[in-house]
């Protein structure tokens, strides 16, 4: 892997962080990609990323700059995955969909149906020698098992191999995408599964790691050849640490296994941006469901964008750094 851009975004303060202590903020902007960050004892730490949004950026900004040239390169039979990171609350959900995946004002629509516009405007402006199929999967990854969410009965997915097409979830339900609204209809039931887990197994959303995979497929009708390209979002479970007290039974063995598929996460994307040989022979892929389905998506000439989400509030510095120092080591090369 060579392209992986790390980006980061601030949400703007939440009411309840304004009412504990006002309008300030543990940010000092320096420019559009750099930034100096205060932990709870004033000490600055400088970071530099591919580029920072802050608290007053817009939901277009995100898309153009981090998705857009993913979206594109699909067309080009190159895989990309988009990764939204971050403490619970710190707008991964809200960059990723919107304040609702169904979301009607234009601003505010997030990445996800940004992408469905996007994949079938490059559909619309391509010639018609050309015959186009996109895919749609939704899975959730909770305690290291591959939940369906479109289908619900299908609650242990398997994670394979094939020699042809590469990671493959065996089973999992894929829907055909005619158009946008039919899209975001199926992106709103697979959202709206995940959201019945929750009360059935009371588990909150941010203890899951949810996997959307958008599978593009292109066949020439005159050449009779076919290409195909792969688009995975995730927006990742709240990468919080738990407190270590008062922690136990499932909320301690659910933190557990995030802690250890992240630090995988982090661990593959490091091994690939990281030139070394060595590293590069051995990439941890098996070490986590998340980082075996990313498997074909990181890896290979494929492209990676990591969104970074932080809140701007004192009260989060510490989280904020963390998740900073989780962009910052991905980045590096
Ligand atoms: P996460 O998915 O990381 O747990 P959410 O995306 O649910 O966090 O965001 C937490 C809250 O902050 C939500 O109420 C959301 O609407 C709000 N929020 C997050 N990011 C933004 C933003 N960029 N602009 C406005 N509100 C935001
Ligand atoms: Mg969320």
């Amino acid at each position: 892997m060579s392209n992986v851009t790390v980006c980061v975004r601030f949400r703007p303060l939440s009411s309840k962080e304004k009412g504990d202590l006002g309008d300030n903020i543990c940010i000092q902007t320096l420019d559009s990609e750099t930034f100096i960050i205060k932990d709870e004892k004033e000490e600055g730490f400088t970071f530099s990323f591919d580029k920072v949004f802050y608290e007053k950026s817009k939901q277009a900004d995100v898309y153009e700059f981090l998705v857009l040239p993913i979206v594109q390169d699909a067309f080009n039979a190159i895989n990309g995955t988009i990764i939204a990171y971050g403490q619970t609350g710190a707008g991964k959900t809200y960059s990723m969909e919107g304040p609702n995946i169904l979301e009607s004002d234009e601003q505010k629509k997030g990445i996800l149906p940004r992408v469905v516009d996007g994949l079938f405007a490059c559909i619309r402006s391509s010639n018609d020698s050309t015959k186009y199929t996109i895919k749609l999967s939704m899975v959730e990854i909770y305690m290291e098992k591959v939940r369906d969410l479109f289908d619900l009965s299908k609650d242990n997915i398997q994670i394979k191999e094939s020699r042809t097409q590469g990671i493959l979830l065996s089973g999992a339900t894929e829907i055909s995408l005619l158009d946008t609204a039919q899209a975001l209809q199926s992106l709103s039931s697979g959202i709206a599964n995940r959201a019945i887990g929750e009360t059935q197994m009371n588990m909150a959303s941010s203890r899951s790691h949810c996997v959307y995979i958008f599978t593009l497929n292109q066949e020439s009708i005159t050449e009779k050849r076919a290409k195909s390209g792969k688009l995975i979002l995730v927006d990742l479970a709240g990468s919080e640490k738990v407190e270590k007290t008062g922690a136990e039974g499932r909320v301690l063995e659910e933190a557990k296994t995030i802690n250890k598929s992240l630090s995988a996460l982090g661990n593959v994307i490091n091994a690939l941006t990281c030139g070394s040989p060595a590293k590069a022979n051995h990439i941890p892929y098996r070490d986590s469901k998340l980082t075996r389905i990313l498997q074909d998506a990181l890896g290979g000439s494929s492209r990676t964008a990591l969104l970074c989400c932080c809140s701007p509030s004192p009260s989060n510095s510490s989280e904020s750094l963390s998740t900073l120092r989780f962009g910052a080591r991905a980045k590096h090369i």
